[in-house]
């Protein structure tokens, strides 16, 4: 279901630039962005089939084999392209076959974690032993010998970018296996005109275009999307002020996308009949915010904004990521989170926004190390209780977290996981999903050792499975409350609470035998069942 298959479209079209991505990539997860998180890990407790049907299904294309949906940054690609002049289209994988093989100049490929080697399919990679269904799916994308016999044959080129780029050079097999010409690294919007033009006029190319943060794209120059994106996904900010340094965002200028131009990629969305909008951004909460502090006045436009189409469309709403310390601070000056959950959700469509959100740790010695302005502007001594709080201001406005940590971060002690462990304990009473993640060397910290499955003592195993606990436990709830409560969903939501039944019953055993010392107290062999 996975591998692409060699389909034809109905109709052709004159295609110059393909522009795509796998399976994993180009679906839109039965409509909940969430379930995506299911391709990072390798089929667990479900034959391998209901796996891949979970994770990724299929999206409908068009007679051109055109996606209804795309991943939004292939879609401002596509955007920036088209608007240069050039006859470039997202390409469902299924037609990638059909398209290289028709005079395509060009394959352009994005993705978000290429190799599996990004949080958390490196996490489940490590855990159980077997290969992320996304790594193989990419790999099985990319090896379509269409592509290469085009490349042989014609001289196909084959570009590469988006924020996994890094892994190609990283996995240093990658490049011998699949010889791609160029790799392109930083933000693509502008660039991108100058290689099509270069491909098209048969110029070299070098084998590696980075764009450092100074030179990412202006707002004004930043293209709109012209096609549906996955989910209705549209981004309202770039780049992050909190300098977090085990993160590569934080290098990006900061950029408010303004309200118009927000509006006119929703109503791409909408009009096509995409029933949700998604705000991105690394931190909704700090749109036109003065700093790291929330403003009231630009958060209510934007919801305003949001709210007037998400009652028309009777669509369906999340954040995609906010940081706990401007939950917290937006709430306690102006109550600006309950405004805008008054806004936007109506307890019918709407029961509730899922967000992400990151803890990476509970404790204070290690948060001053490596996140120093995660808190602010309260100071980082308090982070742990900045967390609880805002979780206590997302529970009572009925805002869903899936919130991370990370395990196996430089420089971390027992006593800091420790500290982890009993902050989770302090969310137990809160809604919410717990992700451990285990430390890939990015950003400031890309020259460390990353976490690896030797490095997992007991002290992991605790934290591992307080995160299970409570992930299971309000994962039922939320299924149980309307998450997946379409007619069409009843298979799917049947096989979400089998599988969250496994995993717990699989993460008790596993942990019973660790604390029992059936392993002794060093290395701990996780992928045992
Ligand atoms: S708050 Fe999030 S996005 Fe911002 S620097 Fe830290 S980890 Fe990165």
């Amino acid at each position: 279901m996975v591998i692409p298959q060699r389909r034809r479209p109905r109709e052709e079209l004159a295609v110059d630039f393909v522009i795509s991505s796998d399976r994993c990539m180009m679906s839109n997860y039965h409509g909940r962005e969430f379930l995506g998180f299911a391709s990072t890990g390798p089929p667990i407790g479900l034959p391998e089939k209901a796996w891949r049907w979970i994770a990724c299904p299929r999206m409908r294309v068009d007679d051109y084999g055109r996606p209804w949906q795309a991943p939004y940054g292939l879609r401002k690609i596509e955007a920036a392209l088209q608007e240069a002049g050039f006859r470039a289209y997202v390409i469902d994988p299924d037609y990638i076959a059909y398209y290289v093989s028709r005079g395509a100049k060009a394959l352009l490929v994005g993705h978000h974690d290429y190799f599996g080697f990004g949080p958390p399919s490196s996490e489940w990679w490590m855990l159980t032993g077997r290969e992320p269904l996304n790594r193989r799916s990419f790999i099985e994308f990319i090896s379509m010998p269409e592509i290469w016999e085009a490349k042989k044959r014609r001289g196909l080129r084959i570009v590469v970018g988006g924020p996994a780029v890094w892994q190609w050079e990283a996995w240093g097999e990658a490049l011998e296996r699949w010889p791609v010409d160029v790799l392109v690294e930083g933000e693509a919007d502008r660039v991108i005109v100058e290689v099509a033009e270069r491909i098209l006029s048969g110029d070299e190319l070098p084998r590696k275009i980075v764009v450092p943060p100074q030179e990412s794209p202006r707002v004004e120059e930043i293209p709109l999307i012209r096609a549906p994106s996955v989910n209705g996904l549209v981004e309202v900010m770039r780049g992050c002020p909190r300098g977090c340094r085990f993160c590569s965002v934080t290098m990006k200028p900061l950029r408010f996308i303004p309200l118009n131009m927000i509006e006119e990629e929703i109503l791409v969305n909408l009009k096509a009949g995409v029933g949700s909008i998604i705000l991105h951004s690394e931190d909704v909460l700090l749109y036109g915010a003065d700093g790291i502090r929330p403003r009231r006045e630009p958060l209510e436009r934007l919801h305003s904004m949001v709210a007037h189409y998400l009652e028309g469309y009777r669509a369906g709403f999340a954040w995609s990521h906010v940081s706990l310390a401007a939950v917290k601070y937006a709430e306690e000056h102006g109550r600006i989170v309950s405004r805008i959950a008054s806004l936007v959700l109506d307890y019918d469509v709407r029961k509730f926004i899922g967000v992400e959100v990151g803890i990476e740790t509970g404790s204070v010695r290690l948060a001053r190390r490596i996140m120093a302005a995660k808190a602010a502007p309260y100071p980082i001594e308090e982070w742990p209780d900045v967390v609880v709080d805002a979780f206590n201001v997302m529970a009572d406005n009925n805002i869903i977290p899936a919130a991370t940590f990370i395990l196996g971060l430089p420089g971390e002690t027992e006593d800091d996981v420790y500290a982890t462990i009993e902050l989770i304990e302090r969310l137990k009473p809160y809604p919410s999903l717990i992700v451990p993640m285990f430390f890939v060397p990015l950003g400031a910290l890309k020259d460390q050792e990353g976490f690896r499955r030797e490095y997992i003592r007991e002290y992991h195993v605790e934290a591992l499975r307080a995160a299970v606990e409570h992930t299971a436990r309000w994962a039922q709830y939320i299924l149980d409350r309307g998450y997946l409560d379409k007619p069409h969903h009843r298979l799917l939501k049947l096989a979400l609470k089998m599988f969250i039944r496994y995993v717990e019953k699989k993460a008790r055993r596993v942990y019973e035998r660790v604390i029992g010392g059936y392993y002794g107290s060093k290395a701990v062999a996780l992928a045992s069942p």
